[in-house]
């Protein structure tokens, strides 16, 4: 396993492991915050994980008190005591998204549980949580939840007395605050900063949508610190993991037996100022294979990213949602299954199975597939469909998507295409 070093000198695995997307007794996967599969966290398996990963050199865990409804870090807890405390690091946050919490007491209860589910004394690497989202009140939010209450102060305090040994923040949404954040290098040195960095963001992240920073950007102003980058959504939600034909074609040319989640790893770890890159692996496959790609790390040729290059914009071209499958929309008080529409939307794109116009051949087949998918992946009452457009979920969406303004798009075509049954 390729390793890298941190701040004060560890050595970091480039792979980490997420601890937000835990496998379930259904054998689902759990919720990443407060949607997602009710089932319970088979914690035998998620052991499983852990103990592997320490066997094979991975040595970063990530997780959050928002992640698993609440529950990420005590089944983390509990799977990495096992283990010795020299064999593996630990990360978590301050998720002190809910206003109730914002106060000095709220947030430090928050820390000192984390310290409790967590087993440890000291927490390797502790991040201000999301900083930047919040719409147009990102920075009031960021001064509200970090330093208007102390916060900030306490945690600095506390890395001085050695219980927190890398302070950083993760962010997600406005620029200004995240450079704001980094004007406070000075005084607060940040030991990493966790951002959203793939082969598609790199270049692109802001013509999906104007609001968004391209990953490139973020990654060169912590590099020109020297401040380590730890890596999330490396595969963008999972749909970098599954391309349409015309990439995947042209990325077999290029080595018929890598898979498309490899090439993204390889993109995230050649960046040499990358510490880890982060990966909610719901199932042991997936840690073995990202072991693989890391053990040790090929890193990209320039033909290899020019063709990665190309492929994102032929990814962009495609009529594909943003959604990473966070759930930090959900719940929808009208019980939309939001990030499961999106899915269902993106999966349907990149099999190019969104049916054609009435007249084109296939059409009748095309439609009675897709309508019978679509009802099979989302239940009746969680349809685009009752989206009443009330616009509560869309200011939590860290991917900055017009969420009812999709769900829109999908009813129509859904509808369009009952329609044509009925005529
Ligand atoms: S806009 Fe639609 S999806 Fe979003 S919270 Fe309202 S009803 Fe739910
Ligand atoms: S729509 Fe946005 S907030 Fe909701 S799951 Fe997708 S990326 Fe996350």
């Amino acid at each position: 396993m390729t390793q890298r070093t941190g701040a004060h000198g560890e050595r970091v695995s480039l792979l980490g492991y997420g601890a937000m997307r835990y496998p379930t007794v259904d054998g689902g996967h759990a919720a990443m915050s407060r949607g997602g599969s009710n089932s319970a966290i088979d914690t035998a398996a998620v052991q499983q994980h852990i103990d592997y990963c320490i066997e094979h050199g991975v040595n970063y865990f990530d997780t959050s008190p928002a992640y698993c409804r609440g529950e990420s870090e005590k089944v983390l807890g509990d799977a990495l005591a096992k283990h010795p405390r020299d064999k593996w690091f630990v990360a978590t946050k301050l998720s002190n998204f809910a206003a109730k919490t914002h106060s000095f007491e709220a947030s430090r209860a928050m820390y000192e549980e984390s310290r409790r589910l967590l087993r440890t004394d000291v927490i390797d690497f502790y991040l201000l949580h999301s900083i930047g989202g919040g719409g147009k009140n990102s920075m009031k939010l960021f001064n509200s939840r970090f330093i208007d209450n102390g916060m900030l102060d306490f945690l600095l305090k506390e890395r001085e007395a050695g219980r927190i040994r890398n302070l950083g923040y993760s962010f997600h949404g406005d620029e200004a605050v995240f450079r704001h954040a980094l004007s406070m290098h000075d005084k607060v040195h940040w030991d990493f900063v966790q951002i959203q960095l793939n082969w598609v963001d790199w270049h692109h992240a802001k013509e999906v949508n104007p609001r968004n920073v391209n990953a490139e950007t973020l990654y060169n102003l912590l590099a020109e610190r020297k401040i380590p980058a730890v890596i999330m959504e490396p595969l963008l939600g999972g749909r970098l993991a599954r391309l349409n034909d015309t990439i995947s074609r042209r990325l077999a040319r290029l080595d018929p037996n890598a898979t498309p989640a490899s090439w993204s790893f390889r993109f995230a770890g050649s960046l040499p100022g990358v510490l880890t890159v982060l990966s909610g692996m719901t199932y042991l496959k997936y840690i073995e294979e990202n072991v693989r790609t890391y053990s040790p790390l090929k890193p990209l040729d320039a033909t290899e990213l020019a063709t990665l290059e190309r492929s994102a914009k032929t990814f962009l071209s495609d009529d594909n949602v943003p959604c990473t499958a966070c759930d930090y929309c959900m719940p929808c008080p009208y019980g939309l299954d939001i990030p499961g529409i999106f899915s269902f939307w993106n999966q349907a794109v990149v099999e190019d199975r969104l049916p054609d116009e009435p007249g084109d051949p296939g059409y009748a087949q095309n439609r009675r597939r897709f309508l019978i998918d679509y009802e099979r992946a989302i239940p009746r009452l969680r349809e685009a469909q009752r989206c009443i457009g009330c616009g509560r979920c869309a200011p939590h969406c860290p991917q900055s998507i017009d969420i009812p303004a999709m769900l829109r798009k999908v009813d129509d075509l859904v509808e369009k295409l009952r329609r044509n049954g009925r005529a």
